[in-house]
Order: structure tokens, then sequence, then C-alpha cells
């Protein structure tokens, strides 16, 4: 077999003909045949393409191999090419085509695929995951230290990168993008290289993104569905799925982690790709499996500071404040603050575009993300902390309770990314008359949601008692959506 054909099929997890597999004889592979689908959905459309899934993973790499290219062209060339004229238009100038794929289209509509779909972006598409597990084939294989599986990453990596993006204007200047998203790359690639085989080390825990697709995974109604009686019945031996974010699948119960790749689609007669109630595994999550850093992630990392990302360069009330800050340090003959001397890759410094932020500009919208969306993000901890101790359920945590939040969280994080994509597409001349209506649809259908599901978890019985938590844990989806009908409406 030649040695193309042979990291193909390894690469694919198909059996290579009797070929070496790569330096790392760990690296596991699936054996078609021993694939079943569960028996009660054999015959079901969604468990035969699962099945599929499985048994294509050759077309599945070479689309992540697509995408990687692809990828790989948009985030370097534009970051070498001039400003676009002031008549340029998306589909005639490559940097503002990159810009509206990547940050119009791409990211609002990853994370709406995450809500419908599940991970399907990490386990089919990704282009860090490809090159992290490519990576991980060749490498070290070390072991995966402590530091490492720290839960906290998936937050602080979050909170890292969307202030750090801000700060220097990554969704507008394709040298930002290609520092935030290459370097983001490399980081995923050195990981591979030293920790895991042939796994995604990266992806389960580091990466900037894990925590909100994790979180609006959730609600996806397509799922790896895992039936663990029939697993534990399978007799025999059955070879180990290579599953790369390395989850124990006998045991899945959560979309959360799994990235949908459908390499263990008919295990054991066990798994099964299906559709389920996008309430499901909120509603059946117990008290223990909801972990705290989960839950801030969702409050303060997704409702608090990205909130506050996306609205900080609307907010009249920072240019006041800032004004007012500029005015004293004028008065107070302190102007090392308003110096815009600090390099791009620190702060926005584009003169050439007019567009150069000085140190006090960097303080105020740090202040305004960190300081405001903390704040914002801390108000909602709060609420659900009170309602949580207002049931006195010990079932009912404000942990759990939060996971109510998730579907307001995911409208939110679509209709703030979105603004990116209606930017361009006004500057284009394209009509935005629906706009409105489409927003308010998805404010409404995102908090009805959220109600239902709060309302769901905080029904422990009747009493005046659960009827006053369910009000007060009602209170941090109402303050959300105020934050974000301000916003959109200027009500
Ligand atoms: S459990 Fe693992 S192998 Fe199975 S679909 Fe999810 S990520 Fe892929």
């Amino acid at each position: 077999m030649p040695a193309a054909s042979v990291y193909w099929a390894c690469a694919a997890n198909l059996p290579s003909k009797g070929a070496p597999c790569l330096p790392h004889s760990s690296v596991r592979s699936i054996p078609i045949a021993v694939a079943h689908a569960p028996a009660d959905s054999a015959g079901g459309a969604l468990s035969r393409l699962g099945q599929a899934m499985r048994r294509h993973q050759r077309v599945i790499l070479a689309l992540q191999w697509v995408v990687v290219v692809v990828y790989a062209l948009l985030v370097t060339v534009p970051a070498f090419l001039p400003l676009p004229a002031q008549d340029a238009r998306i589909l005639d100038n490559l940097r503002l085509f990159a810009q509206f794929l990547f940050w119009g289209v791409w990211w609002p509509f990853v994370m709406l695929a995450t809500m419908l779909l599940g991970r399907v972006w990490c386990g089919v598409f990704c282009p860090e995951g490809t090159l992290t597990e490519l990576a991980s084939r060749h490498g070290l294989g070390r072991a995966i230290p402590r530091w490492l599986r720290w839960r906290g990453w998936p937050f602080t990596a979050f909170v890292c990168t969307t202030v750090y993006g801000q700060l220097v204007s990554v969704y507008e200047y394709p040298q930002a993008a290609l520092l935030v998203l290459g370097g983001s790359t490399l980081a995923a690639v050195a990981v591979g290289l030293v920790y895991g085989r042939g796994s995604r080390v990266w992806c389960r825990y580091l990466c900037p993104a894990n925590g909100v697709f994790g979180l609006l995974a959730k609600v996806a109604p397509l799922h790896f569905a895992v039936d663990e009686a029939r697993w534990k019945q399978h007799l025999g031996r059955a070879p180990a799925v290579n599953c790369a974010p390395l989850i124990d699948i006998a045991h899945m119960k959560s979309a959360s982690a799994c990235h949908a790749c459908g390499r263990c689609s008919g295990e054991r007669g066990a798994v099964a790709l299906a559709l389920r109630s996008p309430a499901k595994e909120i509603l059946s999550t117990s008290a223990r499996q909801v972990k705290t850093e989960e839950a801030l992630t969702l409050l303060v990392g997704v409702m608090g500071v990205a909130t506050a990302a996306f609205m900080w360069s609307s907010s009249k009330r920072l240019v006041a404040i800032k004004t007012a800050l500029a005015n004293w340090l004028i008065e107070h003959d302190y102007t090392a603050l308003l110096q815009d001397n600090a390099p791009w890759w620190l702060l926005t410094h584009y003169p050439q575009a007019h567009d150069v932020f000085t140190w006090l500009d960097g303080l105020c919208i740090l202040g305004f993300i960190v300081g405001g969306g903390g704040a914002l993000g801390l108000a909602l901890w709060l609420l659900m902390w009170l309602a949580a101790r207002a049931l006195g359920t010990p079932e009912v945590t404000w942990q759990r309770l939060s996971l109510g939040l998730v579907p307001m969280a995911g409208v939110g994080v679509f209709l703030g990314l979105s603004m990116l994509t209606l930017g361009h597409l006004k500057a284009e001349g394209v009509s935005l008359i629906w706009v409105p209506v489409v927003r308010a649809a998805l404010l409404l259908l995102g908090g009805v949601f959220s109600a239902y599901l709060i309302a769901r978890l905080c029904w422990t019985g009747r009493s005046l008692r659960t009827a006053g938590a369910t009000l007060l844990a009602l209170a941090p989806l109402a303050l959300a959506l105020g934050v974000w009908i301000r916003a959109l409406f200027g009500a």
C-alpha cells in the first residue's frame, strides 16, 4: 500500500490493509465490519446518516483538508493586501470577502449550527481540529498534564480571546485576524505535537470556543445517542473507537463535548445519530453534572463579557465617559494616556485607515467589556444564586438553573455576531427592512425557550416558595432580554 494511502487510511480511521498505521501503534482504528446501528432505529434515516459518516471518514477527511486550505488562504493572504478602496465590494475585494466570510458568515452561522446540529463544525469541518489531530499523530504523544486539564480554561480562554480581539479590532483588520486565528492555530498544532496520540487535546481542553460550543450543543436537537445498557450487553471484544476529543463514549450523556464526527456511530449496536427534544439534555442533567466553571462561562463569559464586547462600539455612555476622562487628563496635564503609540498587536493602530486607539481608548474598552460585562454576568449569577437559595432544593443548584439561559445566550451570541453581517450587507446596498422583525422573533424564541426551561427546572412542587423562586430565576432572563432589546431597538 503506498505511503500516502496508508496515511489517508489511518487518518480517516479506516483499515490500512495491513500496512503500519503511523509511528503510534496506539492510534486506534474502527473496523467498519463491527458497526451495527441500534435495532430500534436501524431503519431511521438519521441512523443511516450517522453510519454513512462512519463509513465515509475519508470523504470527511478530504473535506477537512479543503477547509484547511481555504482557511489558510483566507487568513494569510488578506493580511498582506492594501486597504480596500472606498467603492470596493465584497465580491471584488479579497480583504472584504475574507472579512465577510469569517466574521459575517462563518462565525455567526457556526454558532447557529451548533445549536441545531451539535458540534458538527468541530468534528467535520474545523481546520484547527484537523491540524491538531494530525500533529498529535506524529508528535511526542505525551500524557496530558494536570494543568492542561484545568476546568477553568474554557472560561479563561474565551474571555481573553474576546477581549483581546476587540482591542486589536479582529473583525475589521486581517492583520489582527491573522494574529488571533493564526496564533490559535499554531497553538493547536503545538499542543498536538506534544500531547495525546491521534487525539484533539487542544479542542477538548484549550480551544477558546470550546466552552461556548459545549453550552450551545446542549440544546441541539441532533446528537449521537448512546444506549448504555446495550453497550454493556455487547458480547465479545470490540476495538476502541478513536474518539478524538477523548470522550468516554459508553457513558456519554451530553452533546457538550461530542464533536459529532460519526466515528462511533453504530459502535456495539449502542450509538446512533438521533433526534431529541432540545430541552431534554438541560432538564435531565443532574446538579452534580453541572460544573461551576461551565455555569460561569455561560453567565459571565457569554452573557456578560461577550455581550459587552458586541456593544461597546455603539455605546454613547462609553463615549461620554471617555470624553470626560480625556478632559480631566488634559486639565491635569497627564497626556501620556492620550498618546496613540501602542503597536497594532496590542491596540488597534491603522493610521492609513484613520483608525488608531489611544491608551485611554484601550483602557475604556477594557473597562467596558471586562468591568461592564463582568458586572452584568455577576448580576445574572447573583439572581440565579438567590433563586436557587429561595427554592432550597439540593437538586436545583444555581449552576443547574443557569443552564436554562442557554437558548437566550445562544440567541444573544448570534444576534451580536450578525451585527457584523448586517453591517457588510448594508455597505453592499442590501435592503435590511426585514431585520427588526427577525431580531424580535429570535429574541422571542430564545426568551420563551429559556423561560420554559427555567420554569421546568424550578417547578419542584406547588407552593408559594416555588412560585417566588421561579419568578426570581426568571429575573436574569428578563435582564438579559432587556439589555438586548435596548441595544437593538433603543428601547
Ligand atoms: S463520541 Fe467521539 S467518536 Fe463519537 S461522534 Fe462524538 S466525538 Fe465522534
